[in-house]
């Protein structure tokens, strides 16, 4: 009996050989009427449930630490926000009703992303069912993004000595500029945004490589651009960890964006991020980050589908 359970375990261990970070709390904020989707984070750990996922695949996380977070937000900005005294403009960049809620979920979220690079270093990758809020400001937030999970997470290992070098592949629709601002400068970071110029953030910051596309580029301007710099960039960098920002939004039936990318192309997008870095053993941590296609099945087949690419790397 203990054998078959034994051969059952391996079995579930191969199907998904790797964690997912979620917590059921992701969905208990109410933005209201708002084009954020936030119930893709139950409807995507359901669907991952259907597909053999079991319980035990799920690591759940607990709120970021003050400490962790004041390595990129100022302690300022962190005391406005806990005692709910951001300016009406201040208030206003985020784009959702601020709320404790709102803080509460942010904060759990950037612990998940610090969950997730922790255990990608172990199993060479992991997901979270939440995080890439790359539009988060040391001392601001704006475009639905309060704190910066994804720079967090990084300024963590690095100062737990997990890591020394990391890379960030932000292929949300939007420029990345709040990760861009916090690393620049900064050497131990490599940060990478391909995203739509002609939309939100006005006002582009520099990355340490920034690709920029037009409204009604598809998936061949998109590949050929992403085959132009990956894997070379992961060899001449030769980081210690990817997090990965597989956002939906990119996809031709997104509400907010102009590329035109296909199902497959953005399937063709998530291989060459996550699996180019796996032939190289670099250890992939995956965010969701932005999606916002009228039908929310389109969005939860997107991120399923850069999971499956996970699944086979
Ligand atoms: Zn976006």
């Amino acid at each position: 009996m203990t054998e078959i359970l034994d051969i059952f375990k391996l079995l579930l261990k191969k199907r998904f050989p790797f964690k997912f970070v979620y917590s059921n709390e992701y969905w208990l904020l109410d933005p209201g009427h708002h084009i954020f989707p936030i119930r893709k984070y139950r409807l995507i750990y359901e669907r991952l449930l259907a597909m053999g996922a079991k319980k035990e695949n799920f690591l759940k996380p607990e709120p970021a630490s003050e400490e962790d977070i004041l390595r990129v937000h100022g302690a300022k900005y962190l005391r406005k926000l806990k005692t709910g005294t951001l300016s009406s403009t201040e208030a206003q960049a985020l784009e959702l009703p601020y709320s404790q809620a709102l803080i509460k979920f942010a904060l759990l979220t950037v612990g998940g992303t610090a969950l997730t690079a922790s255990e990608a270093l172990k199993d060479g990758l992991a997901v979270h069912i939440g995080g890439g809020f790359h539009h988060a400001f040391p001392d601001h937030g704006e475009g639905f993004c309060v704190l910066n999970d994804v720079a967090v997470a990084v300024e963590k290992l690095r100062a737990d000595g997990k890591i020394r070098k990391a890379m960030i592949v932000d292929c949300d629709l939007h420029q990345g500029n709040g990760t861009a601002v916090i690393f620049s400068r900064k050497d131990h970071v490599f940060t990478f945004s391909i995203h739509q110029m002609d939309i939100y953030p006005a006002e582009k910051a520099a990355s340490t490589l920034d690709v920029g596309l037009w409204s009604g580029d598809g998936d061949e301007a998109y590949l050929t651009r992403m085959r132009a710099h990956f894997p070379r960039l992961y060899r001449e960098f030769r980081p210690d960890l990817v997090i990965y920002l597989a956002g939906a939004d990119p996809y031709g039936k997104d509400q907010l964006g102009g590329l035109d990318l296909t199902l497959d192309g953005l399937k063709e997008r998530d291989r060459i991020v996550i699996a180019e870095a796996r032939k190289l053993r670099i250890p992939v941590a995956v965010v969701l980050a932005g999606g916002y296609a009228a039908e929310i099945e389109d969005i939860i087949a997107i991120h399923i589908n850069t999971i499956r690419v996970a699944q086979r790397a």
